[in-house]
Order: C-alpha cells, then structure tokens, then sequence
C-alpha cells in the first residue's frame, strides 16, 4: 500500500506558501516512527495575511447564493468520496488509527459536507408580529464572518467537516489550522477545495503549533473560533477570547461512562464495551472509558471483555487483520503508561495489560496493550482523568440510583452510554446523565443530523445537526415602523 504525500505547504487567499526552512515541523508516523513530511511552523505575520485574507474573501462570498454554496459543498463531497481510499489511508498513515475506522471517518466527511449543502439555501429568519399593528418585524439570518477552525489529531477529517460544512454552508470564510501532530489529510483537502472551485480565500489553511494557534485565537477580527482539543487548550482558548470578545466553541475531553445493567443483553452490551474503549485504541473524545456494571452481571462481562481484549490483534494499522493500531505518537504512549502507574499506585485492580506489547515483530510504533482495571474507585484518578487510550476502568454498581450518581461523578459531560432491556429505565437514566450524547443499546454511533458536544469540562456548543449552524450564525432583527406618524422623542417606544 502506498500512501501518496500531499503539498504540505499552507494555502493562504487561493496559493501554496514556500516553506521557510527556519521555520518547520517535522511529521512522523507512528506506525514505525519514520519521517513522513515537513510542515511550516506559521509565523504571526503569515496567521495575520490568512486572516486578511479570508476578511477579503467575506465580502463577495457573503453575497453568494446558498444555492451556489451548497453545489461546491457538494462537489466538494463528491470529491472527498472519489478519494477516499487515499484520503484514509494518508490519515491512517499519519495518525495511526485503522484503515477501516478512517475509510469509514472520509465517508462520514463527505456526508457531512452533502447534509450542510442541503441546508445552505434553508436559512430563514421569522416575520415576528409585534403588539403594534403598524410596525412590520423580521430577522434574518448573517454569517458571523471569518470563522478559525482547529483541531486535534485523532480525526482530522471527520473534526474538520464537523466545522468546515456548517461554517461554509452559513456563509463564512475560514481559516483552519489542524493539529501539527497530524495535518496532512487537512493539506491534501486544499486540493480538493480548489478543485470544487471555492474562490480564493474563503478556505485557507494554516499549520504551526501553539504559537499558531495563539494568533488565531487571538485576532479580533474572527467571528468565531470552533475549536476540538484537550481541556487545558480550550481553557487558554476561552480566556485569550476573552480578549476580544469573540465567541468560542469548544469540543473537548470526555470520561464517558458505558452503564450495563442486568437487564441487559450481554451479547450485544459486551461488544459494545469493547467498541467503547478499544476501537481506535480508545483514541477518541467519546471513549466509553468508565465501564460501570451491575454486580449481578459484573463478573461475567469483566470475563468476557477480558478475553476479548487479551485477543486484540495489534499491529499495523493498515493491515485488514488488525484491531489495534499504534497510538499517536510516542508522548502519547508515555502519557498513556503514567496513568497506568497513577491506577496502579490508587490500588486498581490491574487484569488487562498494562504496558507495551511483548510482540518483538511489532514495528517501533508507539503500541499499547488493551488494558482492563477493575474495582476501580469512582473517585480515583483513573476514573477522573481522561487518558485518550485503550484503558478501560471497571466499577460496580448495586443499582440504578447509584450508576448515575457515580456516571455524573466526573468533571466531564461529553456522551454516556446505557444498556437495558427495560425501555422505562433507558428513558429514565438519559433523562438524568449530564453529558451531550447518551446511547441506548449502542455505542460510538455518529450522524451528520444528530447534534455533537458536551456540557462541563467537555466544552460548549454544538457541532452537527442543524444547530451546528447556529454556530457560524448570527440574528438580525429588523423592525420597521408602518405608521408615517410622529413620536415622543423623550420616552421610549415599546
Ligand atoms: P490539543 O489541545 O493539544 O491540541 C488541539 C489543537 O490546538 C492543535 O491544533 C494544537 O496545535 C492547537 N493548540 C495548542 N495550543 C494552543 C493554544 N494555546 N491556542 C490555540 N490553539 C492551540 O489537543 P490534542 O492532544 O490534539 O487532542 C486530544 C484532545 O482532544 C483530547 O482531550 C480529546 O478528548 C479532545 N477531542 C475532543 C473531541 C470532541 O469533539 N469533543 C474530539 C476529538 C478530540
């Protein structure tokens, strides 16, 4: 399989910026640590010219028909769907995760790029009929602006057109900065956008780190900032907008709880604990990384979802065999096996791997077992703290009340999942979990209509489903008065 490198150079108002050799970043794969590309570390004057750029960009794209926005969205689906073997395996390439799970993630992209197309030339505002009847109210719907998009590592793609179709499909003009542990699925999408035919400027794309992303987020011209990323991140975020004013939405960690009960139809609760914590090696915001179960089933599921996860075929990611891939980089990997050693040291009970595979014809990725702790308090840092791997922390519980005091214990409000056979319990226990998404009888099930984000430390606003739009919108209201007559000038009307 051969993985096609993209024109990693940053596209600014319509053209490819020459790398500075002062100013790179080089990107790895961590599937055998080997040299993939170089990227451009954005300097603040080249993040200020993006912005200048997609300002200039505004004034003629915010006049262009929805219509006409949502045939390039569309094209622009079309086109991510023609290349989407290559897309997924460049993305798998760079950030390690499973050729099925990123072939899946370019689908879901175009997917959502064709849902905003469709609601591109739907942006009504209301007539409002107010007390008086000579006065005529409306509202209408405007695009915020310039919107900056960044994002994390773990899905590029599906992050991406979690903002870029709604910010485009309102109006806006962007500027995207992906995470520099894994941007080139972002570059290659350049390509794309011009092949579309988007007019130069309103999509450009810029890479660095956190000297970047500070201009970014930093720069009061932008009308929003959606942002995908680590709690910290998006706590500096929030205050450097702050700042300016300039309103933020955040998609950030999660410590979702997974709740089995015993009522539950262990056949298909089991695989979808696995699904919750193993699948891209529980790489994802929405690992299901608490696992509570009822003590009347809790033996047999731990049994189960231990064999299973002590079977996991780990290897390289684009191999149709594996399961597992490497995880993101070897940081990563470092920071996976210190909470491992945190459990450890609060008296989890280790009875799952733990440390790095022993399998010596592993290339030198950065690997780690799938890894079960159980008895693990609610209260401990493994059952805090998000990891962003494939650690799962087991706790018991005796019954319902207490699964959801221990499910709403953490910081985090990102998504639950619940698994019952009683249909008045499923609808009880999701009317009580604080978290964006609860899941009944499934697991890690995304859809371009079903609104995404969190609630607490998980962040703020939302991202697919029609009010993703909200996001790049903003309301006018006009009120025009019928009457020809002459006012009080010295009291308010109303
Ligand atoms: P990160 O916060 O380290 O980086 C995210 C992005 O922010 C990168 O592009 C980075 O360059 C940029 N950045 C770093 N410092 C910045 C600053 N001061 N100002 C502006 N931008 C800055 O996160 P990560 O390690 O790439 O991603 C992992 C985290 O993302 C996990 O916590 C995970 O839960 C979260 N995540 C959340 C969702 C969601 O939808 N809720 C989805 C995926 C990942």
């Amino acid at each position: 399989m051969t993985t096609l490198l993209p024109d990693t150079r940053m596209l600014i108002d319509g053209s490819r910026v020459p790398l500075d050799s002062e100013r790179i970043i080089a990107v790895t794969s961590p599937i055998d640590g080997s040299h993939l590309a170089e990227i451009a570390d954005a300097s603040g004057a080249q993040i200020h010219d993006a912005i200048t750029a997609a300002e200039r960009a505004f004034s003629k794209w915010r006049q262009v028909s929805g219509n006409e926005r949502a045939k390039l969205l569309n094209r622009l689906a079309d086109l991510i769907d023609r290349d989407s073997h290559e897309l997924a395996l460049l993305e798998t390439t760079d950030n390690g995760k499973l050729l099925r799970e990123t072939s899946t993630q370019a689908r879901f992209a175009a997917r959502n790029y064709r849902f905003f197309a469709g609601a591109a030339d739907k942006l009504y505002g209301h007539t409002i009929p107010l007390d008086s009847w000579d006065t005529f109210d409306y509202t209408s719907k405007e695009p915020i602006g310039v919107a900056v998009l960044i994002t994390a590592w773990n899905s590029p793609m599906q992050l991406l057109a979690n903002k870029l179709a709604p910010a485009l499909a309102a109006g806006c003009t962007v500027v995207i900065k992906p995470s520099e542990i894994a941007p080139l699925t972002t570059l290659r999408l350049a390509d794309l956008i011009a092949e579309a035919g988007f007019p130069q400027g309103v999509v450009n794309i810029v890479t660095g780190g956190v000297e970047a992303g500070i201009a970014l987020t930093t720069d009061a011209r932008v009308g929003r900032i959606s942002f995908t990323g680590s709690v910290p991140t998006g706590q500096a975020i929030a205050r450097a907008a702050a700042g300016t004013l300039v309103p933020v939405t955040l998609e950030l960690g999660g410590k979702s709880a997974n709740i089995i009960f015993d009522d539950a139809d262990l056949e298909r609760a089991v695989p979808g604990a696995v699904a919750g914590i193993f699948a891209a090696g529980g790489q994802t915001c929405i690992a299901g990384s608490r696992l509570l179960v009822h003590d009347s089933v809790a033996d047999i599921v731990t049994k189960r979802i231990a064999e299973i996860a002590r079977n996991i075929v780990i290897g390289d990611p684009r191999a149709d065999e594996t399961q597992m891939g490497p995880v993101a980089s070897s940081l990563q990997q470092e920071r996976i096996l210190a909470m491992v050693s945190k459990a450890l040291d609060d008296g989890s009970h280790l009875l799952v791997g733990g440390g790095r595979p022993d399998d010596t014809s592993l290339p030198a990725g950065s690997y780690v077992q799938p890894t079960i702790f159980t008895e693990v308090d609610p209260e401990s840092r493994l059952a805090q703290e998000e990891v962003f791997g494939p650690v799962l922390a087991v706790t018991r519980f005796s019954d319902e009340e207490q699964a959801v005091s221990i499910a709403n214990s953490t910081e985090f409000g990102l998504a639950s999942g619940i698994w019952t056979s009683d249909l008045s319990r499923a609808h009880r226990v999701a009317r009580e979990l604080v978290a964006g998404t609860v899941w009944v009888n499934t697991y890690r099930y995304s859809a371009a209509q079903a609104p995404f984000g969190g609630v607490k430390r998980s962040g703020y606003g939302r991202e697919r489903g029609l009010e993703a739009l909200d996001e790049y919108l903003r309301t006018k209201n006009v009120l025009i008065d019928l009457s020809n007559s002459v006012r009080d000038p010295f009291a308010i009307k109303a």
